[in-house]
């Protein structure tokens, strides 16, 4: 016997079951329910005979939200695994904090008001003790990103003098942020001491003269020198800076506000060993939105803030409500829901089932290729931890229907960019950084580029 048409409408699934399918994702209700509406219509008028299921359901609410494709600017999904990806905008924000700065977007605000007097107010006044309790500093200011933090902090400490750096760390980070470059367009002249593997404390004792201004530190964040080395820590550097009435400026630039790896101190750790001004990112180990945080001595900091390039370089209201945002998170205790720290301390068993679950979800269209799960080892990415292995899953698309350079394009030409990599002949689509609603939209995206095999 036939099915009737209200035994077919009783086949299509609850919103909240879906939901809950989706678990924690950006999916919204509204886009399931009209999902499930045109399902019931066309159930009704004899469109269709028989209900999709869940996961093609599921595949059409995700693109539904997502109809963003006429921005030039725009979300993307990055399964390369690379959690911090520079050039995919580094840290993803938590949405409890994304909506705050939409709030914060939408109207008028406290910017440079301070609401007990009705006076003009300070930009920091939101974020200065946040940072300062954090980070065990006595003052903090922030501008634009780290590499604006660490040419504000020459250039209104150092100019007209001489900056002391080890040449173990003479760095240059993507985007053409060089050390002795930024030194020299912040008006300082470098000093440069000891060798690229070895430098000791009595290479920094005998730089200094009457014309020194500083001795930085930068953190070596994009490579390690391992071997035979030596470099002078934090704690010995104070010394020698305390003795000689010498800031110490540390370049940190990542920057983690809570424990992540053996090798990298928090910032709170680095600042009692005694560094006098310390810069480091928001929005690399820190998971926030892109600026360049200024902790230490207050008396420092005042210099910095008043130096003129401050107001070039300081930061914008968005960034300021992210920023406070994130602070609170790491104030609440709630650290592990920022994405950026969730994503890198995932284990290896959620990827899997991850991995597995991606899978399930290809595994129906598997006519034209074919998927496996292939261990991967990723990195943090943005510069941080550059020897330090992430462990994860990928799942792994094989093809005789197109060469796998043009599925890759193509995926990267979806509404929704997804960017992955080819590795030793197979499409890898890591799921360290996909999100599970994503799932869907991969899912969408390679069942229509196959030609709708499902
Ligand atoms: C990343 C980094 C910078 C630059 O920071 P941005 O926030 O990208 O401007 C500067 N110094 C070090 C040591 C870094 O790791």
């Amino acid at each position: 016997m036939m099915m009737s048409k209200n035994d077919i409408l009783r086949k299509i699934p609850q919103v909240d079951s879906l939901l809950q399918e989706l678990g924690d994702s950006n999916v919204r209700a509204k886009d399931i329910r009209a999902v499930l509406n045109k399902l019931r219509s066309d159930v009704l008028s004899g469109k269709i005979a028989e209900i999709p299921s869940v996961d093609e359901i599921l595949s059409a609410a995700v693109t539904k939200g997502n109809e963003s494709s006429t921005f030039g600017f725009r979300r993307m999904i990055n399964a390369t695994g690379i959690v911090l990806h520079t050039n995919l905008g580094r840290a993803p924000l938590p949405p409890e904090v994304a909506k705050h700065v939409a709030q914060i977007a939408m109207g008028y605000c406290n910017l440079e008001y301070d609401i007990e007097t009705g006076r003009r107010g300070s930009r920091m006044s939101a974020i200065q003790n946040r940072l300062t309790k954090l980070c065990g500093a006595e003052a903090a200011v922030c501008v634009n990103n780290n590499a604006a933090a660490v040419l504000l902090v020459l250039s209104a400490l150092c100019a007209g003098g001489e900056v002391i750096v080890s040449r173990g760390e003479l760095v240059e980070i993507g985007g053409s942020f060089r050390v002795p470059e930024v030194i020299s367009q912040g008006g300082a002249r470098l000093v440069e001491i000891g060798t690229t593997n070895k430098t000791h404390t009595s290479d920094y004792v005998k730089a200094i003269c009457d014309s020194t201004s500083a001795i930085l530190k930068v953190h070596t964040s994009n490579y390690r020198i391992v071997g035979f080395t030596e470099e002078v820590g934090i704690t010995e550097l104070s010394e020698i800076t305390k003795e000689s009435g010498l800031p110490l400026i540390y370049d940190l630039g990542g920057g983690a506000l809570i424990e992540l790896s053996q090798s990298e101190p928090t910032v709170q750790k680095t600042m009692v060993q005694g560094v006098d001004v310390l810069c480091f990112s928001g929005d690399k180990l820190l998971g926030g939105p892109q600026c360049g945080i200024i902790v230490g001595k207050k008396k420092y900091i005042d210099k910095i803030a008043k130096h003129p390039l401050y107001r070039a370089l300081r930061m914008d209201k968005l960034t300021i409500a992210a920023l406070e945002g994130m602070l609170m998170m790491y104030e609440n205790g709630k650290a592990s829901e920022i994405p950026t720290i969730a994503l890198l301390t995932k284990s290896t068993d959620e990827l899997k089932v991850d991995a597995e679950k991606l899978i399930n979800i290809l595994k129906p269209m598997t006519e034209k290729f074919s998927v496996s799960i292939v261990e991967t080892s990723g990195q943090v990415g943005g510069g941080s931890l550059p020897t330090e292995e992430f462990p994860s899953f990928a799942v792994a698309i094989t093809t005789e229907a197109m060469p796998l350079q043009e599925l890759e394009h193509k995926l990267r030409q979806w509404d929704i960019p997804i960017v992955s990599r080819i590795y030793r002949e197979q499409l890898l689509l890591d799921v360290r950084t996909v999100s599970c609603a994503d799932f869907y939209v991969i899912a969408d995206a390679v069942k229509s580029i196959f030609g709708g095999c499902l």
